[in-house]
């Protein structure tokens, strides 16, 4: 694998590339790698000649100094992972690279960002747009890889890709769980063992709101949700929704949908994490 931190570096690798006929394959991550961002890199190399990983910990893309400053970084291990499934480039720029002064770009998404991350994290989602249409410029891949745990990104993504006509097939993968359930991220690397068994509480209500489609209200399960969180020590609910998965608006009538996606957000001590369930109500 070779790694390229320079910008116009990569630019000039995958012209070249593209220009010989080879399709590129691109998986934007922010490093200290698990198994969720293996899954999309394995698929990445399966289905294009060239694989490209970015690891850039976007700081315009975080409302929170301590989780940006805390984020876990573990570059050697990640370059191991990387060549362990085959990657063929690493991008890995310097933040005064990316951003030589600071961006004056704002990207808004309306009712898409009004809701769930957009609402409890302003900016973020303007950050991410602005750092994977950046990417994409320099990357030009074939296809990009995202994952189901960050849903509403995806949708961002899916937006940005159509309103800036990236010529690209944007391709997401389902979440990857530890055995318990949890679903892996890379800020589980910063529970502490006690925490750690805490956090699996995101999971368990989710899955106990699923249970609860065809028989409650979704203010009763929302109300349930809340009270099953509130008796878990260190862990605070920040927002529980059941969601409609194209738009991401709160849905008020669950059998109205064909599918809906339960999304969670929730401190477990210091660290806040995600999850989201889509759920098929056929099949529940
Ligand atoms: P991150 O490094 O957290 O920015 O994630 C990079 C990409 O990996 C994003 O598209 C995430 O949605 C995806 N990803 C992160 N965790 C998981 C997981 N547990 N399962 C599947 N994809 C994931």
């Amino acid at each position: 694998m070779e790694v390229i931190e320079k910008g116009n570096s990569l630019r000039a690798v995958v012209q070249a590339l593209r220009c010989s006929g080879k399709s590129i394959g691109f998986v934007p991550t922010m490093g200290a790698l698990h198994e969720g961002h293996l899954q999309l890199l394995r698929a990445a190399a399966q289905e294009n000649d060239i694989t490209v990983c970015s690891i850039f910990i976007n700081p315009i893309q975080f409302n929170n100094s301590d989780d940006y400053k805390l984020y876990p970084r573990a570059l050697e291990q990640d370059i191991a992972l990387l060549n362990s499934v085959a990657c063929d480039y690493l991008f890995v720029p310097e933040v005064l690279d990316i951003y030589p002064e600071q961006s004056p770009l704002r990207f808004s998404f309306g009712e898409l960002e009004g809701v769930m991350e957009g609402k409890h994290r302003p900016g973020h989602f303007s950050g991410v747009a602005t750092v994977v249409s950046k990417f994409f410029n320099l990357v030009q891949p074939h296809r990009a890889y995202f994952g189901q745990k960050d849903l509403q990104q995806v949708a961002i993504v899916r937006q940005i890709v159509q309103a800036l006509s990236f010529d690209l097939e944007l391709v997401c993968y389902p979440t990857v769980r530890e055995q318990d359930g949890l679903a892996m991220s890379s800020r589980n690397k910063r529970l502490d063992p006690e925490q750690r068994k805490l956090a699996v509480n995101l999971y368990k209500v989710l899955q106990l709101a699923k249970a609860q489609l065809h028989s409650k209200s979704v203010a009763e399960i929302k109300e349930e949700v809340a009270r099953a969180l509130q008796q878990v020590d260190q862990v605070k609910l920040e927002y529980f929704e059941i969601a409609n998965p194209k738009t991401m608006q709160p849905v008020t009538d669950v059998l109205a949908l064909p599918e809906v996606a339960l999304c969670i957000a929730a401190y477990v001590g210091p660290v806040r994490l995600i999850d989201n369930l889509l759920v098929n109500l056929k099949e529940v």
